[in-house]
């Protein structure tokens, strides 16, 4: 806007600021994402199906787990759970699969530490009682079975650690096994079928920290051929 003087200039001052270039002002970096429930669901998302046979059921289940990616190609990048689907021929249970998919997923959705729910989960104790898997692992109810789901799936995009066995453990337990078997059964009767779903000797039991068929007693000491954990006494 142009300002006509009129009287004589007798005086003058440099407006601070004036100039865009001498203000210095710093852009924040921009924060990483974190899920939270109000992040729009892309029209794409990666999915990982599961195939899981029960006792408890007829027909296979088929849980998929559909993961978000935040902060794409940036240091931030990270692989969310954002939502879990199961399915099955035999839908006996419907109701609450559907119930339970719903909730799981909006704990999902809501952001936060999620691994709570492998925990809660793999806590259910059906009352008509479990069953044993492949491996001799102890499930307590189809529940904790989609617990287990879980955990794998967090475990596969790195949201939970995996807890490896150093090989020098695995050495000492395969030694453990293999001379608990000569003395027990000296002929190595057990047939290669009975092997394969539970690689265990058939009188070991259940151990209480990995939910595995394998506690073997040996020198006056329980030992779990699976994990490790070990009692004296
Ligand atoms: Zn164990």
């Amino acid at each position: 806007m142009a300002v006509k003087i009129e009287k004589k200039i007798v005086g003058y001052q440099v407006l601070k600021n004036a100039s865009p270039e001498m203000e210095v002002v710093e852009a924040p970096a921009p924060k990483p994402q974190e899920m939270n429930e109000f992040i729009e669901r892309p029209d794409f998302l990666l999915g990982s199906t599961y195939k899981v046979k029960t006792p408890v059921s007829e027909h296979s289940l088929y849980i998929t787990i559909n993961d978000i990616i935040l902060n794409p190609d940036t240091d931030h990048e990270v692989r969310r759970p954002y939502e879990v689907f199961i399915n099955s021929k035999s839908m006996e249970h419907f109701q609450w699969v559907i119930a339970l998919t719903r909730v799981i997923s909006a704990v999902f959705r809501k952001g936060g530490d999620i691994t709570f729910l492998v925990e809660e989960l793999s806590s259910v104790y059906d009352p008509n009682g479990g069953y044993y898997k492949k491996g001799g692992v102890f499930m307590p109810s189809l529940v904790a079975e989609i617990g287990a789901v879980i955990e794998k799936h967090m475990k596969v995009i790195g949201l939970i650690e995996h807890d490896e066995m150093s090989e020098s453990t695995k050495k000492i337990l395969a030694e453990k096994k293999a001379e608990f078997e000569a003395a027990h059964n000296p002929a190595g009767k057990q047939d290669e079928e009975a092997k394969e779903s539970n690689p265990f000797p058939d009188n070991a039991t259940l151990c209480k920290k990995c939910s595995t068929k394998a506690v073997i007693v040996m020198d006056g000491c329980q030992t779990c051929l699976n994990c490790g954990d070990s009692k004296c006494g």
